[in-house]
């Protein structure tokens, strides 16, 4: 019998294997723990799911151990597994997005050139290769060798002959991660070292500083700070080694770069409103008593559902468990982040997306080494290696950005959230107060607990500030009586008069960026687009440049019509920088502040500028959907939506919940203190659902009009969805593709009654950087079984395999175009 471990390589290749494990690694390669194989060609990184014992039958032995205690406990290889089956991708890629980036050890084969030049063989490719490898002394690793040569694949052939005639070699050269813990030096007193009697001996002023920081620093400080701090430098440490006073260690330091920890603002201790108290009542029972319920907390903004999770997560704490709180976008909630931190100091790891994989590294150690007990972080948080986790928290549940889309697995951080504190017997709260539709079904067929908190809370003994009052401005009509020309109304630039003569700030949403969406000649009808993505080109007015909101593509705007010639280019719409201008010209005086993608790339920039705008230094916030996050400004009495259409005619099924959203959400900015608030919204629509509903802050209105239309048309929460999305590099083969792909899920989705397949047809947007999109959905009753519609997805996988630089995409519960 011989020790066996199953692992799952973190690659995108299915299957468990089976490798013999070595006497040196037994004690290593344990269930969860990262390990090397041996794979083709190749050493990958994988994952222990399994170790039994058993025959060795040709199993080749495990190459090394990385880990020097499990990286995932037996809940997150659980985890992991349920999301590859359901998510339908591999458990190898479900297993990637649960560790840390970048941590993975990889081989590559590198050829190396060994005879000399005068021996290579009289063949142009061959002398093309050898002479590549000549210049590169340490080898070049495959794919460099066929650049080299000019083609996109590697020539194994010419390769092999090579090496079996001696020129070249070819061989595995394990690659070091990425992301590696770093080690700095330290610096100490060296043991019964007391400091009075050390710097009685001392002559040097630098010395004797630096001796007394080490004293009172009580352990180990980082040379870098104990020198600038005692402002000696490394010969002055030198002296005191030499000495045998102090002494040098090499230690793992954390880099940590959130600048969010740093606010140890004393938490507020306020008397919870009797709708909060009952919420949390509810919360803490469950948790005392261990029951793994999820609960919907729907509580319009400002009711004080933030502070439910504090007490909540209070409550775990003292009985000595941890939590998870998800939330959209740590950039875009500096607000709510610096409240946890506030509240349980040294106790949180916040995670968000500008770490680098050195930071994420550290953290994620540090969390699992059980450092810090709290994780605060977007979806990605889900997978956050706690142990005995009590509550799991999912703010803003309804936000679209809870959804993956690339890389594999396409998971739905909610939704793992819930199952995952299922399976740990943890509490689970979703937050909302625009809940998903998907929740409130759940709510209402008793499988998640409705915790409702439909007031918002008195703030500082005063009375509760009531919700604000809209308006709406039908623009249509404003332009036919006024004539309006630009993008504010004459009753909009009326209220932000009022506001600025009142000293009070105002909020303006205009949901999309750069200075004019559309660019069109008036004469030929022409419309510049990108290259490289089927739609059309955004003005921007820094550098002129007309730039692609899918690649990224930036050329200049073109002085005439580049199609044919005339001087008649005219912009269509507004974006958030014509708005801007707009803004300056029509209240010179008025201090605007802009937010949205182009001002807040630089790390930073995004919380700057809400500081700035809550310490009082602007009089208007504008802005893209970023302005309708978790904002809490107590002087905002004015929100203003300048176009309400933005996403309200997209051709998804969800466009009407995700306007309505956006303006429920954006609307709670106004009037959330002691002064009254108002909420105008400018729309060419103002007959559309969203609109109505948001009119008269009816939440639970829309839900009944929306669930019915939902009903009706067999669409989630009443409906399974999964997409596919087929992607190439041609238009032909990449419909040649799809078509295939559709008609072998046809051929399988007939065995299962009631199950529609609908498409291929082109995507929304048919062309995004290069790649030719194609999409087709699969439609089915909530009564047919998931795994049913998986294997029909599977085996139309297998009927119609992507040929190479083709993909198939599919998506499980797609969020977004379809
Ligand atoms: P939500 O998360 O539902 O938008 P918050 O928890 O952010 O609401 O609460 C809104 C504001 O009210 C915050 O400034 C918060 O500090 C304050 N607040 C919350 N609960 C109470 C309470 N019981 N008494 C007084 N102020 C409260
Ligand atoms: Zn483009």
């Amino acid at each position: 019998m011989a020790r066996l471990a199953h692992v799952v390589p973190l690659a995108p290749v299915g299957g468990v294997y089976t490798y013999a494990v070595p006497d040196e690694l037994d004690e290593e390669a344990t269930v969860g723990a990262r390990v090397l194989v041996p794979f083709g060609r190749r050493q990958l990184t994988g994952v222990v799911v399994r170790r039994d014992e058993g025959d060795a039958d040709g199993a080749k032995p495990l190459a090394g151990a990385l880990d020097g205690r499990p990286a995932l406990t037996p809940e997150l290889l659980a985890l992991t597994e349920w999301v590859a089956g359901y998510y339908l991708c591999t458990w190898g890629e479900a297993l990637k997005s649960a560790l840390p980036s970048g941590a993975e050890v990889e081989s590559r084969r590198v050829a190396r050139v060994r005879a000399p030049a005068a021996a290579w063989p009289d063949e142009v490719r061959s002398r093309t290769v050898l002479a590549a490898l000549a210049d590169a002394p340490d080898g070049l690793p495959l794919d460099a060798v066929a650049r080299a040569l000019g083609r996109a694949t590697v020539p194994h052939a010419l390769l092999q002959r090579l090496a079996d005639a001696g020129a070249l070699e070819i061989v595995d050269e394990v690659q070091a991660a990425r992301a590696r813990a770093r080690i700095e030096k330290h610096l100490r007193l060296a043991p019964g070292v007391t400091p009075e009697a050390a710097v009685a001996d001392l002559r040097g002023a630098r010395q004797r500083d630096l001796v007394w920081y080490l004293a009172e620093a009580d352990g180990l400080v980082r040379q870098a700070e104990a020198l600038a701090t005692a402002q000696a430098s490394s010969s002055t440490v030198a002296g005191l080694v030499a000495r045998g006073l102090v002494e040098v260690v090499d230690a793992e330091v954390e880099r940590r770069t959130d600048g969010l920890d740093d606010a140890h603002v004393p938490p507020p201790d306020v008397a919870l409103h009797p709708m909060q108290a009952r919420a949390l009542d509810a919360l803490t029972d469950a948790i005392a008593t261990r029951q793994p319920r999820t609960f919907l907390l729907e509580g319009v903004t400002g009711s004080g559902k933030t502070e439910v999770y504090l007490r909540a997560l209070r409550a775990v704490r003292e009985r000595g468990q941890t939590g998870l709180v998800l939330v959209p976008e740590i950039a875009l909630t500096p607000q709510t982040v610096r409240r946890f931190t506030a509240h349980f100091p040294g106790e949180v790891a916040v995670l968000h997306s500008r770490m680098s994989p050195g930071e994420r590294l550290d953290a994620w150690t540090r969390i699992r080494d059980g450092v810090y007990p709290i994780v605060v972080g977007p979806r990605s948080a889900v997978w956050a290696p706690v142990a005995d986790l009590g509550l799991v928290v999912v703010d803003e549940e309804h936000e679209a950005s809870y959804k993956q889309f690339d890389p594999a697995p396409r998971y739905h951080a909610r939704d793992v959230a819930v199952l995952r504190a299922h399976q740990a017997g943890a509490v689970c709260v979703l937050g909302s107060a625009t809940p998903s539709l998907e929740s409130v079904a759940n709510a209402r067929a008793g499988k998640y607990v409705h915790l409702l908190m439909p007031d918002r809370v008195p703030v500082r003994g005063r009375e509760a500030a009531p919700l604000p009052t809209v308006r709406i401005v039908d623009l249509t009509r404003e332009r036919e009586i006024r004539r309006l020309k630009g993008a504010l109304s004459l009753p909009l630039r009326e209220a932000i008069q009022a506001r600025l003569d009142r000293d009070e700030q105002t909020i303006l949403l205009q949901n999309r960026r750069g200075y004019a969406p559309v660019l069109t000649c008036e004469s030929c009808g022409f419309t510049p687009m990108c290259r490289d993505c089927a739609v059309s080109l955004t003005v921007h007015k820094t550098n002129r440049t007309l730039r692609c909101h899918y690649c990224g593509l930036a050329e200049r705007i073109p002085p005439q019509c580049p199609s044919c010639g005339e001087h008649a280019l005219k912009l269509l719409g507004a974006g958030t920088q014509r708005v801007e201008e707009e803004l300056a010209s029509v209240f010179p005086a008025a201090r605007v502040l802009r937010m949205d993608l182009d001002t807040t790339s630089r790390k930073g920039a995004h919380r700057q500028l809400l500081d700035r705008f809550g310490r009082g230094e602007a009089d208007l916030l504008l802005g893209t959907q970023m302005v309708a996050k978790g904002l809490d400004f107590p002087r905002v009495t004015l929100v203003g939506v300048v176009e309400a259409d933005t996403g309200m005619l997209l051709p998804d099924f969800r466009a009407a919940e995700r306007t309505f959203s956006l303006l429920a959400q954006v609307a709670g900015r106004a009037g959330r203190h002691d002064l009254e608030g108002e909420v105008i919204l400018q729309t060419r629509n103002p007959d559309h659902p969203a609109v109505r509903f948001a009119l008269a802050h009816d939440v639970a209105g829309f839900q009944a009009h929306e669930l019915a239309e939902r009903r009706a048309l067999g669409y989630p929460p009443f409906g399974r969805l999964i997409g596919a999305e087929v992607k190439g590099p041609d238009e032909r083969t990449t419909r040649e593709l799809a078509q295939r792909w559709t008609t072998a899920l046809e051929r399988e989705a007939m065995k299962i009654a009631g199950v529609q397949v609908l498409g291929p047809v082109p995507a929304f947007v048919g062309r995004v950087q290069r790649q030719w999109r194609f999409h087709t959905l699969l439609k089915a009753p909530r009564t047919v079984p998931h795994a049913a519609l998986a294997e029909a997805v599977r085996r139309a996988n297998a009927a119609a395999p992507a040929p190479s630089r083709h993909r198939v995409n599919v998506d499980v519960d797609p969020v977004g175009l379809y």
